[in-house]
């Protein structure tokens, strides 16, 4: 290791800050974020510097460098594009023992700044050592897109119930322990939801426990898209990432199942049509269940889980035991399956509104409103529709939509393995019939199914 992380604390500590240009103001806005208040000296100094000074009750002196200036300073910056000038500064920062920076210098410096993550009061810093900042800087980027920016409100509400918990555990093991269930579990994610209230009282109710019963599980009902694993929301990997134990059907793709946690157990629900591995109440039933033993379980549905995806009735049960639960959306079907095609599922010129309709008809009983379906103006997006698919056609052709009204059926959206087949709406089932189509599929009918051929841009036939 070539350098020493620290963390300084710069509040209301005099820093001086050589250079009044660009790169003089970038590191005067992060000393200013930090408290330190601010001696910038140089002849010329933009304006969002002195503001900068201003507001951090600092000074500013508009003249060339003085050995004196860093009088009284815990640390000094030199950001200027002299080269002799920003030795000297070195050299005296140096003589008087003052940390100090010069700004793409690494040999004339005593520490260096690294790329920062700021969650505060989480900061990570990030350092090649000045050696590769690029790379640094795309760590942190990596970085930022893994750490919840609700990270900082949840440090914060941990340090607010930091000493009652040293209070309460005296053994550091046990401590430790506490704060491990409290920072992956339900508490965690209702601070990180902006329930304060409900995450401290759940706090409270943990600390009065005994701590062997501190095992109450949860649930993440969570949207898996439509199958390419890029479409998951940050959210929804956060939580495939920290569950004990996962329920997922047969939408959710391999290539999402892939980014679950390697050591999860893995429960198939099934749901094939008529193939129910398990009955939906036995799912309910489960999910309870499997809570009520401590873990942190996670229902991965295809799509999202408010779209033709039962969820509500999975959450009610959770709701009436009292399980917290939280439910994260998901790119539905439709949605996948049009950007993916090329199809835009409102167009200024042909469609005003979408519709997403299930396509799963009982028998004699259809109870679709079909006088509505026919309006040419509305996209429609049948989901679970490849068996009803003639008998749909034929409805809307009968209610007074056009039968050249293009139609596509797209099979498997947004995977390698992604087709779409286009055809209208007196033909369409005719064309399936002699394609061999496999679920899941989707079909969009409307205007808008014309740009197919104009924008498509993902591989398919
Ligand atoms: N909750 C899911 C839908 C569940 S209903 C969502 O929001 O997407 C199941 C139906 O969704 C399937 O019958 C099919 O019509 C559609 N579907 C799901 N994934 C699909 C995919 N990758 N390609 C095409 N259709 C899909």
């Amino acid at each position: 290791m070539d350098y020493f992380p620290v963390f300084l604390d710069l509040k209301k500590r005099r820093c001086l800050l050589v250079g009044g240009g660009d790169v003089a103001t970038r590191k005067g806005r992060l000393l200013a974020k930090a408290g330190a208040s601010l001696r910038v000296v140089a002849p010329e100094i933009s304006t969002e510097l002195r503001g900068l000074v201003i507001v951090s009750k600092g000074e500013i002196f508009e003249r060339e460098y003085q050995a004196s200036d860093l009088q009284d300073c815990v640390l000094a910056i030199a950001a200027t594009d002299i080269e002799s000038l920003n030795e000297k500064i070195s050299a005296d920062a140096q003589t008087l023992h003052i940390p100090v920076n010069v700004v793409d210098s690494p040999a004339l410096c005593t520490y260096i700044t690294p790329a920062i993550i700021d969650r505060s009061p989480l900061v990570i810093a990030v350092s090649s050592g000045g050696e590769a900042p690029v790379l640094a800087r795309l760590v942190r980027a990596k970085l930022e897109t893994l750490i919840p920016a609700s990270y900082g409100k949840l440090a914060q509400i941990a340090s607010q119930w930091r000493e009652r918990i040293k209070t309460r555990f005296d053994n550091g093991d046990s401590r430790r322990k506490f704060w491990e269930k409290i920072l992956q579990g339900p508490a965690a994610e209702l601070m990180m939801n902006g329930q304060e209230d409900a995450a401290n009282k759940f706090i409270d109710d943990e600390l009065a426990n005994d701590q062997s019963q501190l095992t109450k599980g949860e649930v993440y009902l969570v949207g898996g898209g439509p199958g390419d694993p890029e479409l998951l929301t940050l959210r929804a990997l956060r939580l495939m990432q920290q569950a004990d134990v996962v329920l997922y059907d047969r939408l959710v793709s391999d290539a999402v199942m892939e980014l679950v946690r390697r050591d999860a157990e893995r429960i198939y629900v099934g749901k094939r049509r008529n193939e129910h591995a398990m009955e939906q109440e036995n799912i309910n039933q489960l999910l309870v269940d499997l809570a009520k033993q401590g873990k942190r379980v996670l229902r991965l549905k295809g799509g999202d889980p408010f779209i033709f995806g039962r969820g509500g009735e999975e959450i009610e049960l959770l709701a009436q035991n009292d399980i917290p639960f939280q439910v994260v959306p998901g790119i539905t079907a439709a949605s996948g399956c049009a950007a993916y095609a090329g199809i835009p599922l409102t167009h200024r010129d042909y469609a005003q509104s979408v519709r997403f309709v299930t396509g799963h008809l009982k028998s004699d009983d259809t109870n679709l409103s079909w006088p509505e379906l026919a309006n040419p103006t509305q996209t429609l997006v049948f989901y679970m529709g490849l068996v009803g698919l003639k008998e749909i056609c034929e409805s809307l052709i009968a209610h007074g939509r056009a039968a050249t009204t293009p139609v596509a059926l797209i099979e498997k959206g947004t995977t390698q393995d992604q087709r779409v087949l286009i055809a209208d709406l007196n033909t369409i089932a005719g064309v399936v019939a002699v394609n061999d189509v496999h679920a899941p599929t989707l079909f969009i009918v409307g205007d808008v199914v014309k740009l197919h051929d104009s924008l498509k841009w993902f591989k398919t036939n």
